[in-house]
């Protein structure tokens, strides 16, 4: 009899954690299993403001895929999703095609525009190794080149970061750390660099603890950070923001993070989304296709208790997988009763750059140091997840105080 074909595709939280499930289970035997990611690499999204900022090395952030996933067991295809037709049960690759009894789709995220005009053609996006390493580089570059020129540009050392939302913020805390070393390292007085974190909702960190907020914008302040809260973005030009009330920031580096949508393949494939987000069964499966599993940030589930749609985290992609990789199980062993999924919500914490983090876990607030070793914890406990304590000890965070 012919083994069923399960394809993932997306090597990201929700991806890989279904694949090392999977890996794991009778699946693996019952199965023919393949994952298809467009890098031959698997990266942690939950770090890149830290490369992004150049204060953590980009290879700290990936590792190679057949280090975690047994390509004996799992086939692995190193190719680009150009598009899922559900109604044939195929997927179009680049470079081929692949049919399946059973789909996930984990392809991650994309910025969020808002249309807003010249965002997709000036302003960086924390989106990937490839991207955050063109951050890194444009923004040294800035610096290297500022003694150069005779006539002082005047947006070449002013960095300015839309939406102060989590990754916004994680990422502002970085820069205050870098900025004095670039200084340095460049003969530069600190004093010639803005850094400007503008956000267009009446608050940072929107929907977070007040006395958090506060305690996080402090810190980020005493740092030099400027930050420009209830200030929405008109436009974004090749040499700056136009801001709401028309005034203008000169800047060579503008770096997006005011939000996400689902992967455009999703909805360009027929699937119906809100904001490029399938509003996902509570088996994690896409409405009308039994055989399509979706989860991360390309799936949406709404919160009962607020009815708002929880925020896309990694926390939630990891454990939607595994209610993913236990109903394919179910599937494949031929039973019908499917696992709803629960969210289980441990809490929620933000790293400021050094030995500074924020966060809520549990019922406890969390500040300074401790919540930053609880960051560094969180870290490392997804690394032990997906490949055990060698993973943890070759890519953790280890230095915890
Ligand atoms: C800077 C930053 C900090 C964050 N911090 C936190 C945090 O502290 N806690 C938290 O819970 N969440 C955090 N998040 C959110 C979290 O990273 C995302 O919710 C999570 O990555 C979603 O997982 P995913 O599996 O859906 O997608 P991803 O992890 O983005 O993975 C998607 C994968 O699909 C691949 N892919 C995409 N398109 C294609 C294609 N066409 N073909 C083949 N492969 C493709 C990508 O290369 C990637 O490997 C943070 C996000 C950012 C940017």
């Amino acid at each position: 009899m012919n083994k069923p074909k399960i394809l993932i595709l997306g090597a990201g939280y929700g991806g890989m954690i279904t694949a090392s499930r999977l890996q794991k289970s009778t699946v693996a035997k019952d199965a023919d299993i393949t994952l298809v990611n467009k890098h031959n690499y698997h990266y942690q999204t939950t770090w890149l403001h830290e490369p992004a900022a150049g204060t953590l090395h980009h290879d700290q952030t990936r590792m190679k895929i057949d280090s975690v996933i047994d390509t004996s067991k799992i086939n692995f295809i190193k190719d680009t999703v150009v598009e899922i037709k559900p109604e044939e049960k195929r997927v179009l690759l680049k470079d081929t095609e692949l049919e399946y009894d059973y789909l996930v789709i984990g392809l991650g995220w994309v910025s969020e525009t808002f249309g807003i005009p010249g965002v997709e053609d000036h302003a960086y996006s924390i989106r990937s190794v490839n991207s955050v390493r063109l951050i890194r580089e444009h923004i040294e570059y800035q610096f290297a080149n500022y003694n150069r020129s005779e006539e002082k540009e005047e947006g070449a050392l002013t960095f300015v970061v839309a939406g102060a939302g989590f990754t916004g913020v994680e990422f502002v805390g970085e820069m205050t750390e870098r900025i004095p070393e670039l200084c340095e390292e460049y003969d530069i007085p600190r004093d010639k660099v803005r850094l400007v974190s503008v956000e267009a909702a009446p608050t940072a960190l929107p929907g977070f603890d007040e006395e958090l907020v506060e305690y996080a914008m402090n810190v980020l302040e005493s740092r030099g950070a400027e930050f420009l809260i209830n200030m929405p973005i008109k436009e974004v030009r090749e040499d700056g923001v136009l801001l709401n009330d028309d005034t203008e920031i000169k800047s060579n580096t503008i770096v997006w993070t005011t939000g996400i949508r689902g992967n455009p393949i999703v909805e360009d494939s027929g699937f119906e989304a809100m904001r490029g987000r399938v509003k996902v069964e509570k088996d994690m499966r896409a409405p009308g296709h039994d055989d399509v599993f979706i989860v991360g940030d390309c799936a949406l589930i709404i919160n009962e208790e607020t009815n708002r749609p929880y925020p896309p985290t990694a926390q939630i992609a990891i454990q939607q997988a595994y209610t993913v990789a236990n109903n394919l199980k179910s599937l494949v062993e031929g039973k019908a009763d499917m696992e709803e999924f629960k969210p289980d919500i441990k809490g929620t914490v933000a790293s400021l750059g050094g030995k500074e983090a924020i966060g809520v876990v549990g019922s406890r607030k969390l500040f300074g140091n401790s919540a930053s070793v609880m960051k560094k914890m969180i870290d490392n406990r997804y690394l032990y997840l997906l490949g055990g304590m060698p993973l943890v000890l070759k890519k953790g965070k280890l230095k915890m105080f």
